[in-house]
């Protein structure tokens, strides 16, 4: 099924094509590991995996998605300074190396950013693999390199900056923030990460060294300028060496559009001589009572503190997707409880109905034609930039008209078949007998269960094997039993 998506670029909802036939390449701005990631973070990287689902199970394209770990910038760099009152005491006794302070701090959010992402049925497989900003170094300077010898970058005070005005003579500075440069006063630079567009001026690409911090040395012409990456030429480093130039779609939150994006995409052309991407999609942002959720503010939530108040991860993976991605979501604990209360209904509808067809029974292609058309509701609301609440109001609406009674078995067969396919996008789900149902076994776990069922159904005994390693790798079992399988702890 073709797939639309609005593309922040061109302010326009466009049919999505890839640049390579059937490999789609995405790449997503990962978190910055000194702390943990509030759950507003939390919906960009739900949006990211909604999107790969969706083009992987709807538009049928196999998916290669980068999501990098910023491990270095102004914020990891003060929390890993000796004294700082954010480390962690859990991180134990500071080497007063600052390199390998940073690496530790970094290291452990990195490792509890990885266990939230698996609670909230976020499909990493790909990027379990994952790429940290301080392993890329060479290549941003290979890249800073290439900015300076086209001109386009210079040096000041022992960091180097890049040259705004020297590149709106050629290039559009401003395209995808859709700002009017006419008044960008020249001269004028900007050392910090994040800025307003107010202070729009020569952004940092490679900043000084400073006493106490980590740095590495870097040779450019013959000189060393000790120093370490400005935020934005990290992404831009590691995406052309980990997808290639131009890759398919770049995804973040909307706050990220500038300067982040904008620079990225200024870097890009400056230095590689081409844009990162032509498709920028951007989520909106979770609020509290008006204001975007923000570690600065001081108004968020982790995961685990969600948890701790007896909410589940699912629940909130169900609310955030039954919200589209482009409009605001404002955060309430009520909020999240009625869609969990949703979630419930179509989960025991399917406990309902899955008696009469168990899910190892139902291979094979949706027959009834309700259901075909159910599908196709279901899957079209999902292709047109994907608006998972019109594919969830067609499936409530089918449950209000239909009582699982009402269905007969093959039609229960059949919509246990097209809930494993909505699964497999949503993730929201037990599809299987109700006292099957362990709810403390993650949904990343089951998900990785079925997918083996699935191998082992098509004969394929080797990948069967190694997903069943991979599930006892998380701590978990798989007994198959004569319906199918069950998962449990394992001993
Ligand atoms: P950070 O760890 O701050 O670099 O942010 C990681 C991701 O979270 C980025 O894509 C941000 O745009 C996104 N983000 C930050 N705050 C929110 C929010 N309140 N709602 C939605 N996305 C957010
Ligand atoms: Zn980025």
């Amino acid at each position: 099924m073709k797939i639309t998506l609005y593309n922040t670029l061109t302010k326009n909802l466009e049919e999505f094509t890839p640049i390579e036939n059937n490999g789609v390449r995405i790449y997503s701005c990962g978190p910055t590991v000194y702390t943990y990631a509030h759950i507003g973070n939390m919906r960009a990287f739900l949006f990211a995996d909604l999107l790969q689902r969706v083009l992987r199970r709807v538009g049928s394209y196999t998916v290669r998605w980068v999501m990098n770990i910023t491990n270095i910038d102004d914020k990891t760099i003060r929390d890993s300074q000796p004294n700082s009152p954010a480390w962690h005491s859990a991180l134990g006794v500071q080497t007063g190396d600052a390199l390998q302070d940073l690496l530790a701090l970094t290291a452990f959010y990195e490792r509890e950013f990885v266990s939230d992402i698996a609670a909230l049925g976020i499909e990493a497989k790909d990027f379990y693999k994952i790429p940290r900003a301080t392993d890329f170094i060479e290549q941003m300077q290979d890249l800073l390199r290439k900015i300076v010898g086209n001109g386009y970058g210079y040096v000041a005070d022992g960091s180097i900056y890049f040259n705004v005005s020297e590149y709106m003579k050629k290039e559009h500075y401003g395209k995808l923030f859709h700002i009017d440069m006419a008044g960008f006063k020249t001269g004028l630079r900007i050392d910090t990460d994040q800025y307003e567009r107010e202070q729009v001026s020569d952004f940092v690409l490679w900043k000084g060294r400073k006493e106490k911090e980590p740095y590495w040395d870097f040779d450019l012409d013959g000189t060393n300028y000790p120093g370490r990456p400005g935020w934005h030429i990290e992404c831009s480093a590691m995406e052309e060496c980990l997808l290639g130039l131009p890759f398919d779609i770049h995804t973040g939150g909307i706050d990220l559009k500038f300067p982040h994006h904008e620079d990225e995409i200024a870097q890009s052309k400056a230095g590689y001589g081409i844009e990162p991407t032509r498709y920028w999609c951007h989520n909106e942002f979770l609020e509290v009572e008006g204001s975007k959720m923000s570690k600065s503010a001081g108004n968020f939530w982790t995961l685990r503190q969600l948890i701790e108040q007896g909410i589940s991860a699912i629940d909130i993976r169900y609310a955030m997707l039954a919200a589209h991605y482009r409009t605001k979501y404002n955060y309430t604990s009520n909020g999240i409880s009625a869609a969990g209360k949703a979630r419930q209904r179509l989960q025991d509808y399917i406990y309902a109905i899955i008696v009469d067809a168990p899910y190892a029974d139902v291979s094979g292609e949706i027959a009834n034609d309700k259901m075909v058309l159910l599908k196709e509701e279901v899957f079209s609301a999902l292709a047109n930039d994907l608006h998972t609440p019109k594919a969830l109001a067609a499936l409530f609406s089918f449950i209000n008209a239909n009582t699982a009674d009402s269905l007969s078995v093959s039609e229960k067969k059949d919509f246990v078949r097209l809930m494993v396919d909505v699964n497999a996008v949503f993730n929201c789900w037990h599809i299987g007998m109700k006292e099957d149902s362990v709810d403390a076994i993650p949904v990343e776990v089951r998900d990785l269960a079925e997918q083996r069922l699935a191998a082992k159904q098509a004969k394929n005994y080797a990948e069967a094997d190694r997903l069943r390693s991979e599930v006892l790798a998380m701590g978990y079992k798989i007994k198959d039993t004569k319906d199918g399988y069950e998962v449990s702890l394992s001993d």
